[in-house]
């Protein structure tokens, strides 16, 4: 029998590479897993993709062991692009903007976000505002199947809120677009005799017989990137039905995204920061409470060892800059080495920024929310232009970035870097993480979007060590299960992937995630599409695949 990768290279026009090199180059994202994939493939366009799900879909009939994975830009924490089977790659050619409207612009998935954010400002003047904080890196495809966020989605919400429509290709190969469908365009779509007609129908069905289940399970959070929106695909008001909805944060595994239409929004022009330096973590949630009243367009955080780490390798950060940056940006910086040499490290810095028409009411609203501090015990600062807020952002957009390629041996290791609760829960959430946390001994980062109490928490591991490993696997259910205590969500924005999976029902329990079982199967009945991502993820698999080298 002909080999799979000489199969498709005679089907398509994109490129098919098997050898172990170009393998290699796509066996890791930036979680903890490593998997190299049976053949790496570079479609040119949709028909290409329809014609890789095909073949697979037909060999798997065949009882041929493959499957397939999309991967955008590979900047995923959770194993999400990472495969056995063939690495569909969507960068290389897939990487074209598309059609503009007067607020919304297409995008086929292999776009970097940055690429993407520089067209839609200079054509419109506006930008998808849910933007992760790997915007530098990331690219569309991604965004949409993992349903990112990032510091705007305070303000602004997660990418789900900006998908106008999807076109996709399901798991036989056809290629069919997804946008919010009316009562009678959706009995036209049920009507049909294939596997789209299938999918509506029955997804239609489960959520109309489970509808109790799938709104008591929903977190009692801002953001949730956990298992499958099923919550998402009913507009009650608008009285719309958009399986684009499901698909959005899916991770690939109900259907290939090849290319979205997505909505844009003009930011105000003007910023100023309120920075608190905070070293009693128990007022935390009162200076959440009575900032979050002026509505900052972004409340983001980052700790004190982000703060040590970040004065330790300040030439790295400068050195992105040009010369002139880099010389304001180094003098900028000279308080916080002192900080560092005095011991006055504060515990968490809090970084609210207000955005307005105007430079004066954006400042006025920096220091409304100052004043609104008086009486706790905290020092605050206001950057009053973005220039002098840059320090801070460089600091918390660069945090994770600057450890990954820094620390010689300690690996940045994602497991338990997305967690979300209710904002009101600081109080009591927050001590019972610190003693999970204190239990294991770990050197860990603790970043976030603190308006929305989502929390990126990065432990520093020596992943050839098989001691570490096993902490990952001790303390990761024990974090989870707290988190389920207070109905919050184990993803806010970077998904499930291979690290997360198996922990859906602690946070979803068993009915939930037979429910998510059976949307997979009416999407994806022979099981092609990133399996064991969402569903069927075994504890067995984190082992299995965990990088096991420093
Ligand atoms: C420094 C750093 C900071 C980060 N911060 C954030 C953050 O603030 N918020 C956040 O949400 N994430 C964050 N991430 C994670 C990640 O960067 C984002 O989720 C990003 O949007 C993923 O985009 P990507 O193009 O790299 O996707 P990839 O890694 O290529 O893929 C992500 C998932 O989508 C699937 N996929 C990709 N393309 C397609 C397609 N065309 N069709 C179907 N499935 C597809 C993949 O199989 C995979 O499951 C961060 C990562 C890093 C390294």
């Amino acid at each position: 029998m002909e080999s799979l990768g000489s199969r498709l290279r005679s089907l398509i026009n994109g490129d098919v590479f098997d050898d172990l090199e170009t393998r290699k180059a796509y066996s890791r994202d930036t979680s903890i897993f490593e998997r190299i994939p049976q053949s790496v493939v570079f479609p040119k366009d949709a028909d290409d993709v329809s014609a890789v799900v095909r073949c697979v879909h037909e060999a798997k009939e065949r009882g041929e062991d493959v499957s397939l994975a999309g991967r955008s830009a590979g900047t995923d924490m959770t194993g999400g692009p990472l495969t056995g089977g063939v690495s569909l790659v969507f960068t290389k050619y897939m990487n074209r903007i598309g059609a503009f409207g007067d607020d919304w612009a297409e995008s086929e998935p292999g776009v970097y976000y940055r690429d993407f954010e520089r067209e839609t400002l200079a054509k419109r003047g506006m930008l998808l505002p849910s933007y992760p904080a790997s915007r530098q890196l990331c690219a569309i495809g991604g965004m949409v199947s993992n349903n990112s966020g990032g510091e705007l989605t305070l303000g602004y919400g997660k990418t789900n809120r900006y998908i106008r429509q999807l076109e996709v290709v399901l798991s036989d190969g056809t290629q069919t677009t997804l946008r919010p469908l009316s009562p009678r365009e959706l009995a036209a779509k049920e009507a049909q005799q294939n596997l789209e007609g299938d999918i509506y129908r029955k997804i239609h069905a489960l959520i109309g017989a489970h509808e109790h289940e799938i709104d008591s399970a929903k977190p009692n959070v801002t953001k949730n990137s956990a298992g499958y929106a099923l919550w998402n695909v009913i507009d009650k008001k608008q009285q719309t039905f958009d399986l684009g909805q499901l698909v959005c944060g899916s991770q690939g595994t109900l259907a290939m995204v090849t290319n979205a239409r997505l909505g844009l929004v003009r930011l105000k022009q003007h910023r100023a920061m309120l920075v608190v330096f905070l070293s009693d973590i128990g007022i935390l949630p009162e200076i959440v409470r009575r900032v979050l009243k002026f509505s900052p367009e972004s409340f983001e955080s980052y700790d004190d060892q982000t703060f040590k780490l970040a004065v330790r390798f300040i030439p790295q950060i400068i050195r992105q800059f040009g010369v002139i940056q880099m010389i304001k940006l180094g003098f900028e910086f000279i308080p916080e080495m002192l900080l560092v040499l005095t011991g006055g490290v504060p515990k968490l810095v809090l970084m609210a920024e207000f955005a307005e028409d105007t430079a004066d009411e954006a400042l006025r609203r920096a220091e409304e929310a100052r004043a609104a501090l008086d009486g706790l015990a905290v020092r605050c600062k206001i950057a009053k232009s973005e220039t002098a807020a840059k320090k801070y952002w460089t600091i918390r957009r660069e945090s994770f970035s600057l450890l990954r390629k820094n620390l010689r041996g300690l690996y940045a290791s994602p497991f338990i870097d997305d967690i979300v609760v209710h904002p009101d829960d600081y109080p009591r959430f927050l001590p019972e993480l610190n003693q999970l946390l204190a239990g294991h001994h770990l050197l860990y980062t603790i970043a976030g979007h603190i308006g929305d109490a989502n929390f990126h928490i990065i432990p520093l591991m020596n992943l050839g060590n098989p001691i570490m490993r096993r902490e990952i696997l001790e303390l990761a259910p024990k974090v989870y299960r707290l988190v389920a205590e207070y109905k919050g969500s184990i993803t806010g924005e970077h998904n499930d992937g291979i690290i997360r999976t198996p922990y859906l029902p602690l946070m979803y329990g068993e009915t939930m995630c037979e429910l998510f079982a059976e949307v997979k199967k009416i999407f994806d009945p022979l099981g092609i599409l990133n399996p064991g991502k969402k569903t069927g993820g075994t504890l067995q698999d984190i082992e299995k695949y965990m990088i096991k080298h420093e």
